[in-house]
């Protein structure tokens, strides 16, 4: 499968999962606004509140950020169809 094209200007490395699950084990991460099947996903507001925001991937099309790159393209492919 083709990656999209990248549109995440908002993702400075690619290390956001591993430390999303530190955050998670301090307990500092914020309470998930959705599920995408197996895969929380936060409102680009929640996240703004939060300081460590540029560790996750963010869809353009809705502002939906993930925890993890690959989060990210299945949530592009599932839902925009990309
Ligand atoms: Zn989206």
């Amino acid at each position: 499968m083709t990656p999209p094209p990248a549109g995440t200007s908002r993702s400075s490395s690619a290390t956001g999962s591993s430390a999303i699950s530190l955050y998670r084990r301090k307990g500092t991460l914020p309470a998930a606004d959705g599920l995408e099947g197996s895969r929380a996903w936060w409102w680009e507001a929640t996240i703004d509140r939060w300081e460590n925001a540029r560790e996750l991937h963010w869809c353009r099309e809705c502002e939906h950020g993930f925890v993890a790159v690959l989060g990210l393209k299945e949530h592009i492919t599932r839902v925009h169809g990309r």
